[in-house]
């Protein structure tokens, strides 16, 4: 249904992915090929549009032919056959229909509606298993690049690009998309696919941008430009909100921005519980350009700086110089606090650290974390290097992802070993105690954290992965999001066992997974023995207040009680009672 037709209030119902609320007008994006400009028209202009996407199509097939002609003459029939291809996607029937209907439905121009259709039907293209049907999708953008370009750009009225304040909605957005928000623009996001532990999530919560995901059939449904609401609490995407609903959610806002400046004042205050126990919370990273929010946050360090969003910056890591430079500069930024530096996990849902010449069948049980450094020693060498470097200038400890068994751990520090002994020769000063941890989310990890913990400094629980490989259901897959329970009982046994093997080791152990920023947990994983929470920094204030608001005893019996629960709702709620009893205002 077209929502445009008559301006009423309609409610899109999502996953809450990030906290907040942005109240805008929707802006719509594909992946492959850039937005036209969009902007209403009167019904009067509607058939004049129309032909306007009729003559486009028509000049772009005249453009195909001759393109055609031309290489059937330079190459053969063969090489040229691909034109005619795409003569053919052109002249598909179903587009072409959709695309007059749209006009007329959205009153909105030519050039958009081509768009919006194209990006769905592409959309549908990249997710089919066959490789060689996905590869054409780049063809299709190609000529649906072309056709935008032959639409003739009069009538401009009122348009909107991404230099307006909005909300963004997509299909999906990678990591790398949402690295690279720009946030004085984008006031929240709301996509189709995703889910609430993928790294896109991850980052919005980071970067305070309010975010829905699985938000079905939104981005062919969604006329850009509509006014909306973004609700970043609940999972809702409001179009066309009603003055009433408006006044509503502006309320809410400001309830929302009184705890947020209560929770201000108290920044950067002792993280100790009613009854003593001190808590470490610390922050997790991407970017370096997180670190202002950080040391706003009042994190006591950085719990996990994950070092494979540098493969932003180019298509491979950088140079062991370039990251000595990034490690160090975030070392004496936070010093004294510590920075743990992870490094590289590339792969599953992150960027793959060298093209593969096949997409991997099961990304997440493939190529990623510590696997690609001990296949790339010399890769491996360079971080290892420049963390060390770095290691002089404030307090660095370095962490190793997806460990799975004792060897990875072994050749692991085999590498510091031997850099320490590189640079030591060379004269470069680095500390010889650095500390090495490493990261449990793999089960097997966990099961056997008594023969791993006599091996390292400390344990950081990634529960975003431990969570998936233990209940087999895939992070970023929202089919799968009912399965995927942090409180389910598998987990928080391996969580117990992890703590318990850690103490008998006399190493300490934290969680860096998202786990570790919600609140209603935060009783339970106290209880269970956490000694650091590392979180976004937008939760560092928020989780603070809690270990503040909460007594260790209290949260120890409850977790004896939780541990021996047969059920995850279960064991969620005796958390969430004590989060209820003790802090309520702070839960959304
Ligand atoms: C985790 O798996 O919990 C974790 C912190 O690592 P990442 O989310 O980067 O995989
Ligand atoms: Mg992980």
């Amino acid at each position: 249904m077209d929502k445009s037709e008559n301006q009423a209030e309609f409610v899109y119902e999502g996953i809450p992915a990030s906290p907040g609320i942005a109240i805008a007008p929707v802006h719509v994006i594909a992946r492959g090929f850039s937005a036209p400009e969009v902007y209403q028209i009167e019904e009067s202009e509607v058939s004049s549009e129309q032909e306007r996407f009729k003559e486009a199509i028509d000049l772009t097939k005249r453009q195909l032919v001759e393109l055609q002609n031309r290489l059937e003459d330079l190459a053969g029939e063969n090489e040229s056959a691909i034109f005619e291809a795409h003569v053919m996607m052109i002249e598909d029937p179903s587009v072409y229909k959709r695309v007059l209907a749209g006009i007329s439905s959205r009153c909105q121009n030519a050039e958009y509606v081509f768009y919006a259709v194209m990006q769905n039907f592409l959309e549908a293209m990249r997710r089919i298993p066959d490789p060689f049907l996905r590869e054409r999708t780049a063809d299709i953008e190609d000529v649906a690049q072309r056709v935008l370009r032959n639409f003739s750009p009069d009538n401009v009225t009122r348009h909107m690009g991404p230099d307006d304040r909005h909300i963004l909605v997509a299909y999906d957005l990678a990591p790398s998309d949402t690295a690279s928000m720009d946030r004085r623009h984008v006031m929240g996001f709301a996509t189709e696919q995703g889910s609430v532990n993928s790294h896109t999530a991850i980052l919005a919560r980071s970067f305070g941008i309010p975010a829905v995901v699985g938000l079905e059939g939104c981005v062919i449904d969604v006329v850009a430009l509509s006014s909306a609401i973004l609700d970043g609490y609940s999972g809702k995407l409001i179009l066309h909100p009603t003055e009433e609903t408006l006044a509503r959610y502006r309320t809410l806002g400001d309830a929302k921005a009184k705890v947020r400046s209560s929770l201000d004042a108290k920044r950067g205050a002792a993280t100790e519980t009613v009854d003593g126990r001190v808590l470490t919370v610390s922050a997790n990273i991407e970017i370096v350009e997180e670190l202002p929010l950080v040391k706003r946050s009042g994190a006591k360090g950085i719990g996990l700086y994950r070092t494979e969003f540098l493969l932003l910056e180019g298509e491979e890591m950088p140079d062991e110089q370039r990251q000595t430079e990034i490690y160090s500069k975030v070392a004496r930024e936070m010093a004294p606090h510590q920075v743990i530096i992870r490094t590289l996990d590339a792969g599953g849902d992150k960027l793959p650290v060298e093209p593969l010449t096949e997409p991997e069948p099961n990304p997440f049980l493939g190529w990623r974390g510590i696997r690609v450094s001990l296949a790339r020693p010399a890769m491996f060498r360079e971080q290892i290097r420049a963390v060390l470097r770095a290691s002089a200038c404030g307090k660095v400890a370095v962490m190793f992802p997806m460990i799975s068994g004792l060897s990875e751990i072994w050749r692991g520090k085999e590498m510091v070993r031997r850099c320490m002994d590189e640079l030591e020769k060379e004269g470069v000063p680095f500390d010889r105690d650095l500390p090495v941890g490493i990261m449990i989310e793999v089960p097997a990890a966990a099961l056997c954290a008594d023969l791993l913990a006599p091996e390292v400094d400390f344990f950081s629980i990634g529960t975003n992965d431990l969570i998936q490989y233990t209940v087999a259901a895939d992070r970023v897959n929202p089919h799968v999001a009912d399965l995927y329970r942090p409180t389910h009982p598998a987990v928080i046994r391996l969580i117990k066992r992890t703590i318990d093997a850690a103490n008998d080791n006399g190493i300490w152990t934290g969680i860096c997974g998202e786990m570790a920023g919600d609140i209603r947990l935060t009783p339970l994983l106290i209880g269970l023995g956490v000694e650091e929470l590392s979180v976004g920094p937008q939760m560092v204030p928020r989780v603070g207040q809690a270990i503040r608001s909460l007594s260790y005893a209290e949260c120890a019996a409850m977790s004896d009680e939780a541990l021996r629960h047969t059920r995850s709702q279960g064991v969620l709620d005796l958390s969430l009672s004590l989060a209820r009893k003790h802090y309520a205002e702070l839960l959304d």
